[in-house]
């Protein structure tokens, strides 16, 4: 699938009202956040209060990607919901604010 056609296919009415449906089905939280929250949990780990707030979701992420899988573009088993940081992370896009708070962390004394 070319850019064009990426860029088509999101602005398209079938993918506006399948966006929606995923948000729905995932509750608007984001998985990523649920999947890192539970697995501290499980392993229990400690973790800063506002790191057990799962954010909500407002992206809908394509696990195989949509221009190298375009038959998977509306497949419910291929998206998930996310938020934008975790979004942003898993595109390799760290936004900066990230970076400094995880400086900062490191800084804490135990
Ligand atoms: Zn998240
Ligand atoms: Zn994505």
């Amino acid at each position: 699938m070319t850019d064009t056609e990426a860029k088509k296919f999101y602005d398209s009415k079938a993918w506006q009202t399948k966006r929606i449906e995923i948000l729905k089905r995932d509750r608007f939280e984001c998985q990523d956040c649920r999947a890192r929250i539970q697995k501290a949990v499980a392993e229990g780990k400690w973790l800063p209060e506002k790191e057990k707030k799962i954010a909500r979701a407002n992206q809908v992420h394509h696990i195989q990607e949509l221009k190298e899988h375009p038959e998977l573009a509306l497949d419910n088993d291929n998206l998930i919901s996310l938020c934008v940081r975790c979004h942003n992370i898993r595109h390799g896009r760290v936004p900066h604010k990230f970076k400094r708070k995880k400086k900062l962390a490191s800084r804490e004394r135990w």
